[in-house]
């Protein structure tokens, strides 16, 4: 996704860089017909009517300075797309979450349903109420709380009682009070190398994986399981990933 993103934003830089140098396309002579006049690219004030794409383009100019300028950017010769995405790439920010996702031994199903979880991009009910397309916002799971992310993978009872078997497997104590709060804790977790720090995440990741999984088949198919099978379905998922000595950290319990 950060790839697309980047990328996308290297391309249009061009863009800002052709109309910066006046480059001969039509497209470029027309924007300094049309919006520039004879305004520096540099100055210019964009009117409101001016077309979503310019707009675009032309608010890039900060991230031309915070880049250290053209010359930079070009290393005084042409543009180049694929140098300016190094750039970029080098110049985001660092989320705070980033490291979960690091040498995370969950599958990569799960790593991806956390990393929307995360990021509060899973379509929960709380979420997709907005769009009228649902008259019924209630967890699945328990049928008491709207069903956002915070309650689907935190507070849920079914969650909770989920989470303390599998991290009492691992006796672990978690200290969090919301998601947020334990997003930030598995990251640091995730920093350390030990066996147990990597098992902690790793079923920690396949947890809110299988949550959401089974919140879906309740959903659509109408199906279910107890708490014991859903747990006994995570360990197993994970169990099939890990080394020897982390299976027997996970079957001996
Ligand atoms: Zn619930």
């Amino acid at each position: 996704m950060n790839y697309m993103y980047n990328w996308n934003k290297a391309a249009m830089l061009k863009q800002l860089w052709n109309i910066a140098r006046k480059k001969e396309n039509l497209w470029v002579k027309w924007v300094h017909s049309y919006y520039l006049k004879l305004q520096d690219v540099t100055e210019v004030q964009v009117s409101i009517h001016a077309s979503w794409l310019f707009k675009k383009i032309i608010n890039l100019r900060t991230v031309v300075e915070r880049l250290g300028g053209w010359e930079e950017i070009t290393k005084g010769s042409e543009y180049t797309i694929g140098r300016t995405y190094e750039m970029l790439i080098a110049d985001a920010p660092k989320v705070p979450w980033s490291n979960i996702m690091i040498k995370n031994i969950a599958s990569p199903g799960a790593r991806f349903i956390t990393w929307l979880a995360i990021q509060n991009r899973l379509a929960t009910k709380e979420r997709i109420e907005k769009w009228k397309v649902i008259e019924d916002a209630k967890c699945v799971l328990c049928s008491g709380a709207i069903e956002s992310t915070q309650h689907l993978l935190y507070d849920c009872q079914f969650t909770q009682s989920v989470r303390n078997c599998l991290f009492s497997f691992l006796k672990y104590r978690p200290e969090s009070s919301n998601f947020q709060e334990e997003i930030q804790k598995m990251n640091k977790i995730n920093k350390k190398k030990t066996d147990r720090a990597k098992l902690i995440v790793g079923i920690w990741t396949e947890m809110i994986y299988s949550i959401w999984m089974h919140r879906n088949r309740k959903i659509f198919d109408n199906r279910s399981c107890n708490m014991k099978e859903l747990t006994n379905y995570i360990v197993f998922r994970l169990a099939g990933r890990v080394n020897n000595r982390m299976k027997e950290m996970l079957v001996t319990r």
